[in-house]
């Protein structure tokens, strides 16, 4: 028996299926990640298509069935299909980071709703440009990889345990984590600026400096954190142009 749901979806991805059909992925507030089928949906006059497209934040009416892979989706209404992040690749980019992310990382058919907020309100944030694209993506980086249980320890040294503080000298070793300049023998390894950087995105502090470089290095330090946490996770081709 399949069950009739309405819930809301954003779309992250879709691909051709048969000569007639699409199937997309969806993350759905109360069903969490999963695949449905557009019948017909190749064919340009779609209607249903045309609102299930990929970025678009939708209300969806489905058939699901917990035996079936692929579920039905019977009608869709759009919320709202961000025109600005469509226009500009450099915005359009880091919201499929967002996808990307929530696509590889997360598990079929498990809700999340702290996670799905978290992605309407990014992309609505994208999408309004209230900061610097790589910053917000940087800020949902970090929310995102506490709320999948990877945590960074921002608050206290790894070896000796006392705080750690912006504009005090810090360090990172991939071996240990951040730790407090007592505790590193090492000289000339200083991350100071970029765990200042990584504190504020965590505790929602205003950016004050503006580099963009700091900017990228501080998305490819938390995604090479990542990588050192998940093997199956390789990395986000949506940023590749960085
Ligand atoms: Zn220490």
């Amino acid at each position: 028996m399949s069950e009739i749901i309405k819930t809301e979806a954003v779309v992250l991805g879709k691909i051709n299926y048969s000569d007639s059909s699409l199937i997309v992925s969806l993350f759905t507030r109360n069903n969490g990640l999963i695949s449905a089928i557009i019948k017909g949906g190749r064919n340009p006059k779609s209607k249903l298509a045309s609102v299930v497209d990929v970025l678009n934040h939708i209300q969806i009416v489905m058939y699901k069935k917990e035996s079936r892979d692929i579920q039905i989706i019977s009608s869709a209404d759009l919320i709202s299909h961000y025109p600005k992040i469509k226009s500009k690749i450099e915005l359009s980019g880091y919201a499929f980071a967002v996808c990307e992310l929530v696509k590889n990382l997360l598990v079929e058919n498990e809700s999340n709703e702290l996670i799905f907020n978290g992605v309407i309100r990014i992309l609505s944030l994208i999408e309004n440009e209230t900061e610097h694209p790589a910053v917000l993506f940087g800020r949902f980086l970090m929310f995102f990889i506490k709320e999948i249980g990877y945590e960074i320890n921002l608050e206290t040294c790894e070896l000796c345990s006392s705080e750690l503080k912006p504009d005090v000298g810090v360090n990172y070793f991939f071996s240990n984590g951040f730790i407090c300049d007592k505790c590193s023998k090492e000289k000339g390894n200083n991350h100071s600026e970029l765990f200042n950087y990584l504190f504020c995105l965590k505790n929602r502090k205003k950016i004050n400096s503006y580099s963009e470089k700091l900017f990228v290095n501080g998305i490819q330090f938390l995604i090479n954190y990542l990588k050192s946490h998940i093997e199956s996770f390789k990395g986000l081709n949506s940023l590749s142009m960085l």
